[in-house]
């Protein structure tokens, strides 16, 4: 019994001693070393890394919101792989280098809005609340095109360069065409309509000499000044009289082309432009609506229409202060 207590307790020291010494061992190991990450990048040893939960975190962060503004996504398309080792306390690590590495492989990619007129891209912008401001804007307006508006999120690696709302409104809108209605459609009074301005009082009513689609309106234009209203339509269609009158003048007058002019008293004329054939003489009475000529594009004109005038004395004035207003 003795010697098997010996035994036991000369095996306890022998424990004892390496136990002791492992400890020993491992407290200096760990003095001089630690543990860390040796990283590999596309099959390349880049270096070591100290804190590899902050490096994956810090290449999360920047593949999710890039560097700027719009940035849509980052693609890193491969990323690093990590080793751990113990090294020793004193070896340099290079975190800021391997994110720096890592980050530069990266493809930006951004994303804005495109607003499409027909499909076809025209203006970017940085906000779908943009996006769907202009369209707005364009729809209170009226503009020709709104039913062909849309816009588009765009994910590109380029970007664009942006348009504010206003600027987008304007570069965008088309002003609508004016569709008028027959020419039976009656009149307002001498004054009268959105379009007159500082007009000279006529004291008759006209009537629409013809149906069609304004095209210019009386004003100063880049060729001078357009003493009249020009309705297009197809070419023969009808042109009547805006009032009672007196036809003063049929024929061929310089750049009027094929050219009636009716007077009306109290010094009113209106003109009649551009006819294709014209179907009343020079003396003949005329009533209201009565078809007097036919649209044509003869003189000065690239298009079948009606260039319509009315002169108060001689001076033109313009014909949506009567008429078409
Ligand atoms: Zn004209």
């Amino acid at each position: 019994m003795k010697n098997i207590f010996i035994h036991i307790r000369s095996s306890l020291k022998i424990l004892f001693l390496l136990i002791t010494s492992a400890i020993i061992i491992l407290a200096i190991f760990k003095f001089v070393y630690k543990p860390m990450y040796s990283v590999t990048f596309n099959g390349e040893f880049i270096g070591y890394v100290q804190d590899k939960d902050n490096l994956e975190y810090k290449i999360n962060e920047y593949m999710k919101t890039g560097e700027g503004a719009n940035v849509a996504y980052v693609d890193i398309p491969v990323l690093p792989e990590y080793e751990m080792c113990l090294l020793k306390k004193d070896k340099t690590t290079n975190d800021d280098e391997i994110y720096n590495t890592v980050k530069s492989t990266g493809t930006t990619y951004y994303k804005y809005y495109a607003l499409t007129v027909s499909d076809e891209e025209k203006v970017y912008v940085d906000s779908k609340e943009k996006a769907e401001e202009i369209i707005q804007k364009l729809k209170d307006k009226n503009s020709t095109n709104k039913s062909k508006l849309a816009y588009v999120e765009k994910c590109e690696t380029e970007m664009k360069e942006f348009t504010d709302v206003d600027t987008a409104v304007t570069k965008l809108y088309v002003k609508p065409v004016v569709r008028v209605a027959a020419a039976t459609t009656g009149s307002v009074g001498a004054y009268g309509g959105t379009n007159s301005s500082a007009g000279v009082s006529i004291g008759m009513a006209l009537t629409r000499p013809t149906s069609g689609v304004i095209t210019s309106r009386f004003g100063v234009r880049s060729s001078g000044m357009h003493t009249g209203l020009d309705i297009a339509n197809s070419l023969g269609t009808n042109i009547c009289a805006a009032a009672d009158g007196t036809v003063k003048f049929t024929g061929w007058y310089g750049g009027y082309g094929n050219l009636v002019i009716v007077t009306h008293g109290n010094g009113i004329d209106t003109y009649y432009g551009h006819c294709q054939s014209i179907l009343v003489t020079a003396g003949q009475p005329v009533t209201q609506g009565q078809v007097i000529a036919k649209m044509g594009s003869t003189g000065n004109s690239s298009g079948s229409h009606l260039h319509l005038e009315v002169r108060v004395n001689g001076v033109a004035q313009n014909p949506q202060t009567y008429v078409y207003n």
